[in-house]
């Protein structure tokens, strides 16, 4: 267990997650298939595939450094909404960790609540909306709430996995307002929305690195 992730461990994220999405891949092309245009797996597998080669060619810097590595990697190889998307969270992530050579739970916390406000800015979405904010919007208050009661990194991040989890289960009857499911209108009932789906398998990496 860790209650600080380095900018090795976080670099130890990334390879969790592209591993993840390489498994999910077929997953989220499915679910995209039903409520977009299918390319959902294909484009965070190309992302994160090249996320993960600009990480193996250099030594790992601050957890900055690898959060900026990958949010440009992500912006310059997936054309998908959510290339820039996951892009300028891992950008605006970058920024909130600054020069930190460790994130602990209210570093990470911050972190997050960057990264979250970010998506909310690119996407020009809110809560409710039904796109992947709203897992990274209930996972990052999780994640505050726990490091403002003085919880540990570990424990901390495993309350935002636990969270992103029942968002994505809790989103299924919504209707999607952004994104292309928005163009199904209520169509887009009863589906899992792809980014959701995604996004709750980042939180998943993050509380694994966390507890290892
Ligand atoms: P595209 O929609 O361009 O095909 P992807 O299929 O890769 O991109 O990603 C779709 C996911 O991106 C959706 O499931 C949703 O979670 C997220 N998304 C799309 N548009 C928005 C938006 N405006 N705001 C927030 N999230 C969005
Ligand atoms: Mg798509």
């Amino acid at each position: 267990m860790s209650e600080e992730l380095t900018g090795a461990d976080v670099a130890a994220v990334f390879h969790r997650y592209a591993k993840t999405v390489a498994e999910l891949k077929d997953l989220l092309t499915e679910l995209d298939t039903a409520v977009g245009d299918g390319d959902h797996g294909t484009n965070l597998d190309r992302g994160m595939r090249a996320a993960v080669e600009a990480l193996d060619a250099g030594t790992p810097g601050t957890p900055g450094a690898v959060f900026n590595l990958v949010g440009r990697r992500l912006v310059s190889t997936v054309g998908g909404a959510s290339g820039a998307l996951y892009g300028t969270a891992f950008l605006r992530a970058a920024g909130a960790a600054g020069d930190a050579t460790g994130l602990d739970a209210s570093r990470m916390a911050a972190v997050l609540r960057q990264a979250t406000d970010g998506i909310a800015a690119r996407g020009k979405c809110a809560a409710g909306d039904k796109t992947m904010y709203d897992v990274w919007s209930a996972a990052t208050e999780a994640v505050e709430s726990a490091a403002a009661g003085g919880t540990g990194l570990a424990a901390a991040l495993s309350a935002g996995a636990v969270a992103a989890a029942e968002t994505v289960r809790r989103m299924v009857p919504w209707q999607a307002r952004r994104g292309r499911a928005s163009y199904l209108g209520e169509r887009s009932v009863g589906h899992r929305d792809p980014g959701a789906v995604s996004s709750q398998a980042l939180f998943e990496c993050l509380a694994a690195q966390a507890a290892a």
